[in-house]
């Protein structure tokens, strides 16, 4: 277990936390084989949160959501972060890597010039939870080699505050621990945060990072806004501003903290494939069908 406790206290550190710009209801929707899914971050988002593409969550207890699982399916151009709460997944690709993804591990994969995978569930009963993020890569990265790493459960760093906020650093940095994985381009922070009631959490930001909250239980109070449950809050990008406070409400919180900064680069989607303009689309589609991103 790789946990430590941090010098923080319940007295402010930020001088000028960023608000709520606009509280998100997520598209029901469904994916892959029939899987039911909230699409919290949608396409119309993106340019707003830039370098985040999508953000899903899944979370049932009725087989029949999931069972049909993710079959063969490409992805080119970005980065796709997938943490389980709760269940278990199977993940095997076109390169030959295969993976067991279960609660409270993630995986994170580069899609770069194309892979082929499949994200199929292994438990045909119980909870199935978790989250489903894409990270874009920018353009000079878009057509790397493809890659990804399972991080176990046990290899995300923890850390608690005095006010017992537990925080699972995922990516990027926090009250001076670093989280499992760091992107160099986009700077991501994904953090996953158990606030008790009235308890305070607080994240530095730089103003120029584009930044929301996911609550998925409870719910929060962010300056002075309520936050319930199954809404994300996207955080104003304030001059000036330094951080993030976060507070539990009375049935205290959970929710994921995510931030990077952005690309400024054009964005052009199809499906799978996102790269920046659409040639490289059109030869993303044609590459798919010729079997050349396997
Ligand atoms: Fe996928």
């Amino acid at each position: 277990m790789n946990t430590s406790t941090p010098t923080s206290t319940a007295v402010s550190t930020l001088t000028q936390p960023r608000g709520v710009e606009r509280v998100i209801t997520g598209q029901p929707t469904s994916d892959g084989a029939g899987v039911k899914l909230t699409r919290v971050l949608t396409q119309d988002l993106q340019r707003r949160l830039d370098p985040f593409l999508m953000l899903d969550a899944f979370g049932t207890d009725n087989p029949g959501d999931y069972i049909g699982g993710f079959p063969d399916h490409p992805h080119r151009g970005f980065e796709t972060v997938t943490y389980m709460l709760d269940g278990r997944m199977r993940h095997r690709d076109s390169a030959g890597h295969e993976g067991l993804l279960s609660g409270g591990g993630v995986q994170w994969m580069t899609a770069g010039r194309g892979v082929i995978h499949s994200e199929m569930p292994e438990q045909e009963a119980g909870r199935m939870e978790g989250f489903q993020l894409w990270l874009n890569l920018p353009a000079k990265d878009k057509m790397c080699a493809p890659w990804y790493r399972d991080i176990p459960s046990e290899e995300i760093p923890l850390l608690r505050t005095p006010q017992g906020v537990t925080a699972r650093l995922i990516a990027g940095h926090s009250h001076g621990l670093d989280g499992a994985m760091q992107r160099e381009a986009t700077q991501p922070l994904y953090l996953d945060l158990e606030l008790p009631a009235g308890a305070v959490f607080e994240q530095a930001l730089p103003p120029g990072h584009n930044a929301f909250v996911y609550v998925y239980r409870g719910e929060l109070v962010i300056a002075g806004q309520a936050v319930p449950r199954q809404r994300m809050a996207i955080l104003a990008n304030t001059a000036g501003s330094d951080g993030v406070r976060l507070q539990g409400g009375s049935e205290g919180a959970r929710a994921i903290l995510v931030a990077g900064q952005p690309l400024n680069e054009p964005i052009a989607q199809y499906g799978p494939f996102v790269m920046n303009r659409n040639e490289e689309i059109f030869q993303a589609v044609e590459d798919y069908r010729a079997g050349r991103l396997a």
